[in-house]
């Protein structure tokens, strides 16, 4: 980016009031930047909304995602510092739960695969442990004691997504943030190859810089060039929680089994997800999906049999083609991309809010977002790689 206007007089719009839009809000607005944020329907209700709240670097690891890992890893180590400067500014607990997950194997077949993600777990120095059944029943004593194995990593937390999104959007407003809620579709305006503001609800709003943060709908954005359209596309997840007495939970650990992941909040919600589907923006709770989910559930903790269901959801990843984020400038000069976190936006949050702060404020990319830049996909398809990974 080339001659930026002095800090005090420089004008920062940003589209999306998730937990992206809110969190680099927040960084800017509190360096002292004028910062105007457009949602369309009510911050914070998005994917954001949706989420499980798992900080799981460790146990999601998959086979060829060594760079993400990185990132991943990174901002995990973010996160017991950036929770405590958002109680501060917003007076709020996120409620950061630190007992770790637990990913179990309930048959010979499934020891096979977990042994494999154990082994890939080691090679990129996780810090997990294998548990036997044994030990694996005195962590959790509801398991379903014909558990074949599991595996431990006390390092994969979780936050309550839902008060993050409340947090977030009070520290952005106490920084001085200027927050435009229920305004439609906001679009973008550029002129001679630039950014130059946002038009939503009625309002024109001139920017020197456009922070794109819409989740899974940023390629949908009015006015955004095809050459900055980032190549995101909603990949649809369906949730249901059950009730658990809060005073006795059956689970303490964030538990994966093979189909399925169970979260225990403090207010002994129960949250079982998630589906993943190729089915645009469907907003379907379906029989199969539940049937899924629960069965899953069940196999691994039988004990949520009697339990009520209170709420079953549907949320919309913001899937890229490699599943990675997509952050950092485009050939528009003044946009910028800061989407397609797909599964792991909540993890994602510290350090894409710190990255694209820097970025707009010094014009400088990190080097630990410089990998996940929109450039790769044109270097990719370039190389005739135009497949897209399915989620
Ligand atoms: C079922 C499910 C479970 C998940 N679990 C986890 C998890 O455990 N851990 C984890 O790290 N991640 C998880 N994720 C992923 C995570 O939720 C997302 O990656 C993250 O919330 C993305 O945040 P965002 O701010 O980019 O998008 P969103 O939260 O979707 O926010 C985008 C916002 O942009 C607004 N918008 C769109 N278009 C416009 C426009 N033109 N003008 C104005 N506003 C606009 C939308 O209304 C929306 O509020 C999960 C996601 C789902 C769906």
């Amino acid at each position: 980016m080339s001659a930026r206007p002095q800090s005090s007089t420089r004008k920062i719009a940003i589209i999306g009031g998730g937990v992206i839009g809110l969190s680099i809000g927040w960084r800017l607005a509190a360096s002292g930047l004028s910062v105007a944020l457009f949602e369309r329907g009510k911050a914070g209700h998005g994917a954001s909304w949706a989420a499980a709240g798992m900080l799981a670097a460790g146990s999601e690891v998959e086979p060829g995602e060594s760079e993400l890992f990185g990132l991943l890893k990174q901002s995990q180590a973010n996160w017991p510092a950036f929770a405590a400067e958002l109680a501060q500014a917003s007076g709020l607990d996120v409620s950061l739960r630190t007992e770790g997950t637990i990913t179990i194997a309930l048959s010979q077949d499934e020891v096979g695969r977990l042994r494999q993600t154990y082994a890939l777990q080691q090679q990129l120095g996780v810090n997990s442990q294998w548990l036997t059944r044994t030990e694996a029943l005195e962590r959790e004593p509801y398991l379903n004691p014909r558990l074949a194995g599991a595996i431990l990593v006390p390092g994969d937390h979780q936050v309550e997504n839902r008060i993050l999104v409340q947090a977030l959007k009070l520290a952005f407003t106490r920084a001085g943030g200027s927050l435009f809620e229920g305004i439609g579709n906001a679009g973008i305006k550029t002129a001679s190859g630039r950014a130059v503001g946002v038009s939503a609800g009625g309002i024109d709003y001139p920017a020197d810089t456009i922070v794109v943060a819409a989740g899974p709908w940023s390629p949908e954005i009015e006015g955004l060039p095809a050459i900055a359209s980032p190549p995101v596309r909603p990949v649809k997840g369906q949730m249901t929680a059950l009730a658990m007495d809060p005073t006795s939970p059956i689970l303490t650990h964030v538990l994966w089994t093979q189909k399925a992941y169970l979260v225990p909040r403090r207010d002994g919600r129960l949250l079982i997800g998630a589906t993943t589907e190729e089915r645009g923006f469907d907003t379907a709770i379906t029989a199969g999906g539940m049937l899924s989910l629960l069965e899953s559930a069940w196999r691994a903790l039988p004990g949520i049999e009697e339990m009520p269901i209170i709420e079953s959801w549907v949320g919309f990843r913001p899937g890229s083609r490699d599943d990675a984020p997509i952050l950092g400038e485009t050939s528009i000069e003044g946009l910028i991309l800061a989407t397609g976190h797909h599964r792991n936006g909540i993890l994602l949050t510290p350090i894409t809010a710190r990255t694209i702060a820097r970025l707009v404020l010094t014009g400088e990319t990190d080097p630990a977002i410089a990998p996940f830049g929109l450039s790769r996909f044109e270097d990719q398809d370039s190389k005739g790689t135009k497949s897209w990974k399915s989620a």
